[in-house]
């Protein structure tokens, strides 16, 4: 079982830069994450200082390539890297696939890739999860810088190094660990970002308050609105603790043997729901984070392991902001427990057939549990449920 104490609250002050050590390891690295309003203006020379003039290729999305590309690739040109043409690919999750990468592998050696070049992945974490593969394999290794560009990407992906995509046999089975050279997270690009986008980010934010601080939840709680409201003071904030939390807990735990399981709270009744629905449903990634981590303090409460005023703390918080904290109606009549037990079992963080679950013994205080009987997630199922 591997605790999470509940730690007295990381903060952040702006301007820090973000780093994770990963010195103790022989294979990635350390890298600094760089936080700030307005900051894709300083991309070019950020690069250019701590990684050399290198040219640079840029992965992007189509809804992204409109709003940012032209500026990221202005601003790479006036600090003098060079520019390969840039790959965009269709936005959405049915990018992260086997042909997408295939079709990702061959441009980038097409237009004229060595292994000096660096690639910079512009985007959300379907971009950074796809564009870090590619890195991993193409000439068997390139740097890659992580502009994030959703929340989700900006407190979660494009930290700490998994890369993936979906197969057949379920979400992100394909993948590498493979850490990124630099991350650059400009919260002014989350304005062009919906609302609803927005939220499902806001999930990760408060994943980071439940595991292992607290104060951060509750900090959350009095701030999540601000924050959803394009308060930069707020949303800077919250991406630096969040970040600071992923990178401590990436240094200690890179290849997740131990404490980074931490980070799927949610994500084994989340996984489920996603491909339940199938990966290129309705329901974001985030949304479904959100409904997970209310049913992983349901059960944790019904186990008795965490007071149910946690669990009803949980769920009121992510309610109030619109975050979904139920599964939603099933698209094609109803929903099959055998089906989502037998999806979380092929989770890939399930061992040896074994459910592997985030509970918690209050908010703050998750931990990693092997031995939950499977009739307690069917009821924990059954109850969260639509009725049909
Ligand atoms: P996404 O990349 O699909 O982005 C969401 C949507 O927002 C897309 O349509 C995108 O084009 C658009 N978009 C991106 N930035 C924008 C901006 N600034 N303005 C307007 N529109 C913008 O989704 P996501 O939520 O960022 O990432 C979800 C993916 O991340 C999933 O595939 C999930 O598996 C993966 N993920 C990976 C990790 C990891 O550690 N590698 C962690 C969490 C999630």
């Amino acid at each position: 079982m591997i605790h999470s104490a509940s730690s007295p609250g990381t903060h952040f002050t702006p301007g820090k830069v973000v780093s994770i050590d990963l010195s103790h390891t022989r294979g990635a690295p350390s890298y600094d994450i760089v936080i700030g309003d307005s900051i894709l203006s300083e991309a070019g020379t950020l690069i250019a200082v701590k990684l050399g003039k290198r040219r640079c290729l840029v992965i992007t999305d189509d809804n992204v390539a409109p709003l940012y590309l032209a500026r990221l690739e202005a601003v790479l040109g006036s600090a003098g890297l060079g520019i390969l043409p840039s790959i965009i690919l269709r936005a959405g999750e049915a990018t992260k696939t086997y042909a997408h990468l295939e079709s990702t592998l061959d441009l980038i050696l097409k237009n004229g890739a060595d292994r000096k070049t660096l690639i910079v992945a512009l985007g959300g974490g379907v971009v950074g999860d796809l564009a870090g593969l590619a890195a991993s394999l193409a000439l068997r290794g390139m740097d890659i810088v992580q502009v994030p560009t959703t929340l989700l990407a900006q407190v979660d992906s494009s930290v700490g190094g998994k890369t993936g995509i979906d197969t057949a046999r379920g979400k992100n089975t394909v993948g590498a660990f493979y850490q990124p050279r630099l991350v650059i997270a400009d919260v002014a690009l989350l304005d062009s970002l919906s609302e609803r986008e927005m939220r499902a980010g806001y999930a990760e934010i408060v994943k980071y308050g439940l595991i292992k601080d607290e104060p951060f939840f509750r900090w959350c709680q009095k701030n999540g609105a601000r924050l959803l409201g394009a308060d930069r003071e707020a949303q800077i904030y919250a991406v630096g603790v969040s970040c600071t939390h992923k990178a401590k807990i990436v240094a200690a735990d890179e290849k997740e043997a131990g404490e980074r399981a931490l980070l799927n709270l949610g994500h084994t009744f989340g996984h489920a729901l996603e491909a339940a629905f199938g990966f290129e449903s309705s329901l974001l990634h985030g949304e479904a984070v959100a409904i997970g981590m209310v049913m992983a303090f349901k059960l944790s409460a019904q186990l008795g392991l965490c007071p149910h005023g946690d669990a009803y703390d949980v769920r009121d918080h992510l309610a109030s902001l619109g975050l979904p904290v139920e599964p939603p109606p099933f698209p094609t009549g109803a929903y099959d427990i055998e089906q989502l037990m037998q999806l979380m079992a092929q989770d890939k963080k399930a061992e040896g057939g074994k459910l592997t679950l985030i509970l918690a013994k209050g908010i703050g205080k998750a931990f990693v549990s092997r031995d939950v009987k499977e009739e307690d997630v069917r009821a924990v199922w059954a109850e969260f449920l639509p009725k049909t």
